[in-house]
């Protein structure tokens, strides 16, 4: 039952974007495929058999009893199986003979560094680590906090901790030392990894004085363990251990034990979009069987003929998933780069790409508007005819840069496909498969087989094809989240009340004249203009299809009038000029694509969006400023000073 706050009751959302493009899969494609359209069927019939066979793809040392234990809002998946992760990960190729295949390519920042490991040599790295986090105390059951760059030895103390049953706790290496004590805190650590830093824009950027100021304040903190990456100067304590001592003495033999399906894998922390971040606590075999089936269809992964590349952090959900646990669990060759896409110039993923001949690329929409806006002939400069398949994670795509991405970088050959998840889900769940979906730009098409999405109204029932409102899950599903870290009832309340049954995921959407759904932006971000909710997603695509435009970010302000108006922030794309009509002419140009009620009341050409530091836009604090307040938490922001600059274009701001 759906809470009813009288004056809360709102209109569906209003469908105003309308794309007809469609690309469908390539035929050599479709005809090799490893996943089809019979899987759908398999999954409508059993869907727990459909999972159960899923799950036969892992390697057990003890097959589980029961599938799916629910009790809502709880579930157990698996009970009574055992596995290792790591071993699942690992060992398991190097025994089937494929130890000599390349796991990780690795590209430092600084042009010419380069690593490269493969199964073996990542089965000797994690035994290694292993071995050295037993030396240091860590225990199965203990919590891990990892701050460190995107270097090898970042996957390989997540792998250390999951062979032994630590519970690891990734930050972000970009958060400062107050979100990380909190992290730490909140997980309750003992134990942090860390590097004395990694290399970003061209330079060493430092992290043991941030992993020092924050465990200075956190006395159950008994060692930080250090990698040397940049080799700057950093001061030591009693508690420091360098990985170069401890991890490098160690026997590279190491007997990886079974761990129960449900034994917590990790606790990851919300990028904060939204709010506080909460700590979302994921387990073991749900979540790796269905971190791998996802990866093996949404990718149609070739695990011996493959390169594929996830641009993610590692700090971020997408990057555990499918840098990590996905990709290795299915044996695949990947990259991992550490640095910034503009160093040491603007084409350097497409070098990378032509480098390694990648032919899986996973990036965000953030990266690719930011593609969009440097300039068409950048990625032209490149080879990049080894590329397949295109994905993007994040934010919805807009139609424009799904249409730029594939032209450009898949050129005009690659499906690309737009995959809605989350860190709560912990894996894909919407999405196209490439051989089998006809794309829509913009689209996250349908759910994968095996999982139950749906598009509710305020009540909770289904709308009907054409009609908007919130997207939910019917049915529980293996990698979800268990809960959220200590805190039961806040997972209760934040994910299974709005909707009696369904979990809430917090995303507007709609579905199509096809059935087809497509992602509309955070359920708080939708405004409401003259009796219409309206999508910031659908505003802000429209501008993005203006020629002139490279991102755009809308909000609703309060208006005597209208009781919320729309508010524009436009980033123009690098030839566009400021002129004085530019405001005018994209109010027009978005009244006539989705119609006058969506017409922004102001437009703003402004330098930067304030994002988080996975690059999501926070258009709450657009809210703030269009609305004359002080701005709001601003923690999790990438680049603080960014509202200052916002905040100057805007005539009323203060
Ligand atoms: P917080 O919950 O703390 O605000 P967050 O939601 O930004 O943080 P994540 O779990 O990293 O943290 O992001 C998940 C959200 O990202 C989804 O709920 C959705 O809003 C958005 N998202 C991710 N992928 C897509 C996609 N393909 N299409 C549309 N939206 C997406
Ligand atoms: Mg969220």
């Amino acid at each position: 039952m759906a809470p009813e706050t009288p004056g809360t009751e709102t209109q569906a959302l209003s469908n105003l974007l309308q794309e007809s493009r469609r690309f469908a899969p390539p035929a050599d494609l479709a005809s090799s495929a490893n996943v089809t359209s019979a899987a759908y069927d398999e999954a409508a019939a059993d869907r727990l058999g459909f999972w159960e066979r899923a799950a036969d793809r892992l390697t057990w040392a003890k097959r589980w009893d029961t599938t799916l234990e629910w009790n809502p809002p709880f579930a157990k998946w698996f009970t009574g199986g055992q596995l290792n992760i790591a071993y699942n990960c690992v060992d398991r190729h190097v025994e089937a003979g494929r130890g000599d295949k390349v796991a990780y390519y690795w590209e430092g920042e600084p042009e010419g560094d380069s690593r490269t490991l493969t199964y073996a040599d990542l089965q000797r790295e994690v035994n290694k680590a292993a071995n050295a986090l037993t030396e240091l105390g860590v225990a199965k059951g203990d919590r891990v906090a990892i701050y460190m760059p995107m270097i090898p030895e970042l996957p390989i103390a997540m792998l250390a901790c999951a062979r032994i049953g630590a519970i690891h706790s990734v930050v972000f290496g970009g958060f400062s030392a107050s979100a990380l004590k909190s992290r730490i805190d909140d997980a309750d650590a003992k134990l942090v990894i860390t590097a004395d830093g990694g290399y970003r824009r061209g330079a060493p950027s430092a992290l043991k004085p941030t992993v020092d100021e924050a465990v200075a304040e956190c006395p159950q903190i008994e060692h930080v363990l250090v990698v040397r990456r940049t080799n700057q100067e950093i001061s030591t304590y009693d508690r420091d251990v360098f990985w170069a001592d401890i991890v490098e003495r160690q026997s590279d033999q190491h007997t990886a034990e079974p761990h129960e399906a449900e034994d917590p894998l990790f606790i990851l922390y919300t990028s904060g979009t939204t709010g506080k971040p909460k700590g979302i606590l994921h387990t073991s075999g749900g979540y790796l069987t269905q971190t791998s089936w996802t990866h093996n269809a949404v990718f149609d992964l070739k695990p011996d003929t493959d390169i594929y590349w996830c641009t993610a952090d590692i700090g971020w959900v997408t990057g555990h998933s499918y840098i990590v646990y996905g990709p290795l669990a299915n044996g695949a060759t990947s990259v991992i780069y550490e640095g910034t896409p503009d160093t040491p110039h603007r084409g350097r993923f497409w070098e990378i790409v032509q480098k390694y001949k990648v032919t899986i690329l996973y990036t965000a929409p953030t990266a690719i508007r930011t593609f969009m806006k440097w300039g068409d002939d950048i990625p032209a400069k490149f080879d990049m005819s080894s590329l397949r398949i295109l994905g993007s994670v994040g934010e919805p795509i807009n139609p424009e840069a799904y249409v730029w991405y594939r032209e450009h970088i898949g050129a005009s050959r690659t499906p690309v496909v737009d995959t809605w998840w989350q860190t709560e889900t912990g894996a894909i769940m919407i999405s196209p498969l490439p051989g089998v979906t006809s794309g829509k730009p913009g689209a996250a098409m349908t759910p994968l087989p095996g999982i139950v999405a749906d598009v509710v109204d305020d009540q909770g029932h289904s709308v009907p094809n054409g009609g908007g409102g919130y997207l939910a899950i019917r049915e529980p599903w293996p990698s979800m989240l268990r809960t959220i870290w200590g805190d039961d009832q806040r997972y209760i309340e934040t994910y299974w009340s709005r909707f009696e049954g369904m979990y809430f995921a917090g995303d507007g959407a709609k579905r199509d004249e096809d059935g087809d759904i497509w992602l509309l932006g955070r359920v708080d971000d939708v405004m409401l203009v003259s009796g219409h909710n309206i999508s910031t997603t659908e505003v802000e695509s429209a501008l993005v299809s203006h020629p002139k435009v490279a991102e755009a970010a809308v909000v609703g302000a309060t208006d005597p009038v209208t009781g919320q108006a729309i508010v524009s922030f436009v980033i123009l794309r690098g030839t566009a000029e400021e002129g004085a009509d530019i405001a005018t002419e994209l109010r027009n140009h978005v009244a006539k694509t989705l119609g006058p009620i969506a017409k922004p009341r102001q437009i703003l050409v402004v330098p930067e969006l304030p994002k988080t530091r996975s690059g999501k836009i926070m258009r709450r604090l657009l809210r703030d400023v269009a609305e004359n307040r002080s701005v709001g938490d601003v923690t999790t922001l990438a680049d603080s000073t960014v509202m200052n600059l916002i905040a100057e274009k805007l005539p009323s701001a203060k």
